[in-house]
């Protein structure tokens, strides 16, 4: 892996700033993308402290000219990208009736919109390479949630378009696959907490007796899939779904 280029969006916090610190530690150069450059300044110091290469780039990836640019510049400094891990997410939960055009459409244009167009920047890297991993963020929301007809229908958007770039890209030794977290300890379940007026660790007492595990899940939990599903090993394992969710999904 020590040759290769990886850019993870959403990389500042959260499951981004995990997989891109363990992609990292597997020996890739890694390009962490968030909306403010500045913002990648932590998770870019952990992999540089550890020894890794890194590079903060700021850009909103559900604008064409700013991923552009952003994997131009990745391109220049660290090199071409053969590993994109499509992570950047919102949530503009609401109940359909309450549901604004706007909530619909953030939700689309970073989700959706976002993986589109930061993979087909990266992607004439990959096929000059004869060799790519594409990994995007779905969720267990993907079956269906209350509140989250934007996000559902995004993250169950995330799977189709996932199968559809291992069919178009196998051919080019590209593999292409979906990660489906349950509950991640994140700013994002803690703010779904806080909207529903529950404490974070009662939030999480309540979750993690859900799960068959009994705990709920950690942002390095969704690192070590994507991990593995960048490893070499992995070029077998390509348009699926993997859920991790510390048990089975209904
Ligand atoms: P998070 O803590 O809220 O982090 C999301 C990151 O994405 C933030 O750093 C955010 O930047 C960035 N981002 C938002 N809009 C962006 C844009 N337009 N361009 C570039 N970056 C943008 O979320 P998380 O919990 O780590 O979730 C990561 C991914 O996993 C998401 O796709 C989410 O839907 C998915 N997921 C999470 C869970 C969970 O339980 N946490 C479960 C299933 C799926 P700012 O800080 O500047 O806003």
């Amino acid at each position: 892996m020590a040759d290769k280029v990886a850019v993870v969006s959403g990389a500042a916090r959260g499951i981004g700033a995990a997989v891109a610190k363990r992609l990292a530690a597997d020996g890739l150069a890694v390009g962490v993308l968030d909306l403010d450059a500045a913002h990648c300044a932590d998770t870019v110091a952990a992999i540089t402290d550890a020894g890794g290469k890194a590079v903060a780039l700021g850009a909103d990836v559900s604008n064409e000219a700013s991923v552009a640019a952003a994997v131009e510049e990745l391109a220049g400094s660290l090199g071409g990208p053969t590993v994109v891990v499509n992570n950047a997410g919102i949530l503009r939960d609401n109940l359909l009736f309450k549901m604004s055009v706007d909530d619909w459409d953030a939700v689309m244009g970073v989700h959706l919109r976002g993986a589109f167009l930061l993979t087909r920047a990266v992607q004439s890297y990959m096929v000059e390479a004869k060799w790519g991993r594409i990994v995007n963020l779905s969720s267990t929301s993907a079956l269906g949630n209350r509140g989250q007809a934007n996000y559902s229908a995004a993250k169950a958007g995330m799977q189709g378009f996932t199968k559809t770039l291992a069919f178009e890209l196998g051919k080019f030794g590209v593999t292409a696959n979906a990660i489906a977290p349950g509950f991640i300890v994140t700013d994002m379940t803690a703010a779904t907490a806080a909207r529903v007026g529950v404490g974070f660790e009662d939030f999480q007492k309540a979750a993690a007796a859900q799960i068959p595990v009994q705990r709920v899940g950690r942002p390095e939990d969704i690192a070590h899939t994507a991990s593995f599903l960048v490893s070499e090993g992995a070029g077998f394992v390509s348009g699926q779904v993997i859920y991790v969710a510390g048990g089975p999904t209904n």
